[in-house]
């Protein structure tokens, strides 16, 4: 038997406990893995705090996790491979990562590419890996060093925190905005080359267009801070959009679309398909790899102080990313 955070459905919300579980607890699939780390997502906190997108109860929540092959029924995978697994419905349906053991279909499985550790690869976890496809889909856009300001929003957050990294290591002008100006230090150690208030970039007259002043954005943060962005992305500009930490309805009209020939770029982790996404991981491990990862970005949590960490994560009190140390 092993330990697991297990959350159940109570009359309000969830209630979440660690557990001595075993191999009938855990949801079927081809590889059982011996997880070394998990790391800590906005979503996590959904599934284990207000279980409002859990799909099932009780539930292992963990949507990312990195560890070593016990057994395989698959033969692309061998007792004793490195693996991550992150994305799908792991943590949501399936039981994921806030477990000393998992279980998960040999699909949603992925090597863990030469140039990172276990350890590194839940540093970076689903926030890396969707900061990473923020980035491509920017720069596929038409996105170079040189050509203007880019924004994140949401900055101090994990998605916001690991962009800003990505970016700077790789020559953009980073202007960082959070609800926490104390972390100004921190934002700069990552490379950011400004700091604002997440007020200055918040919608509150409701213009179409405004000043110009970024050629792309990454924004987790959504609602009336993206309201703002779409007024002010330069001509040709791009927003990737990537979460809803501040809202999910947005107003806008079709005026910056057709006077500036802005992009409003959706980014989704959970779907995105195996060959690609082994592709990403690589580049993780190589040329996105971002150099403040292990110095300023991350820190560790115990299985024991889950419960508190995913309720901080919903208040937005949690800076950088989190792992979870088995
Ligand atoms: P996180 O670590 O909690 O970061 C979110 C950040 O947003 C917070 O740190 C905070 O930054 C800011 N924020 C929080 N509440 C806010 C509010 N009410 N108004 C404005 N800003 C607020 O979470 P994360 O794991 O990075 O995820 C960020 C978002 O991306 C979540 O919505 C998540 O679901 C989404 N996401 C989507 C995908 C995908 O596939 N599309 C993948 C990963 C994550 P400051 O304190 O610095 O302002």
């Amino acid at each position: 038997r092993f330990k697991a955070l297990v959350v159940d459905k109570a009359d309000e919300g969830t209630v979440m406990d660690i557990k001595e579980i075993g191999m009938d607890d855990l949801s079927e699939g081809e590889v059982t893995i011996k997880v070394a780390y998990s790391s800590v997502n906005y979503k996590d906190g959904m599934v284990g705090v207000t279980g409002s997108i859990a799909e099932t109860f009780p539930i292992v929540p963990g949507i990312d996790l990195a560890g070593t092959v016990i057994s395989s029924e698959d033969e692309r995978f061998q007792e004793g491979d490195e693996v991550i697994a992150t994305s799908y419905y792991i943590g949501t349906r399936h039981s994921g990562g806030f477990s000393e053991v998992a279980r998960i279909p040999a699909e949603w499985v992925v090597p863990l590419p030469e140039g990172l550790t276990l350890k590194e690869s839940m540093e970076l976890g689903t926030a890396g890996f969707t900061a990473a496809l923020c980035v491509k889909r920017l720069e596929e856009n038409g996105l170079e060093p040189g050509a203007g300001k880019v924004l994140v929003d949401g900055a101090s957050g994990g998605v916001g925190s690991l962009a800003i990294n990505m970016l700077a290591d790789k020559g953009y002008e980073v202007v960082a905005s959070t609800g926490r100006t104390e972390e100004a230090e921190y934002l700069k150690s990552l490379g950011a080359a400004k700091v604002i208030h997440r007020d200055e970039v918040t919608d509150t007259d409701g213009k179409s267009t405004r000043k110009r002043q970024w050629q792309a954005a990454i924004d987790p943060v959504g609602g009336k801070t993206l309201q703002y962005i779409l007024s002010s992305l330069d001509y040709g500009g791009s927003v990737a959009t990537c979460g809803l930490a501040g809202g999910i309805e947005v107003e806008t009209t079709v005026l910056p679309f057709i006077s500036r020939a802005i992009n409003w770029l959706g980014i989704d982790s959970v779907k995105y398909p195996m060959e690609p996404r082994i592709k990403v991981w690589e580049s993780l491990a190589g040329e996105l790899k971002p150099s403040a990862l292990e110095t300023h970005i991350s820190h560790e949590v115990s299985l024991e102080e889950l419960p508190d960490t995913l309720r901080d994560i919903l208040k937005g009190r949690v800076r950088g990313r989190i792992i979870v140390k088995f």
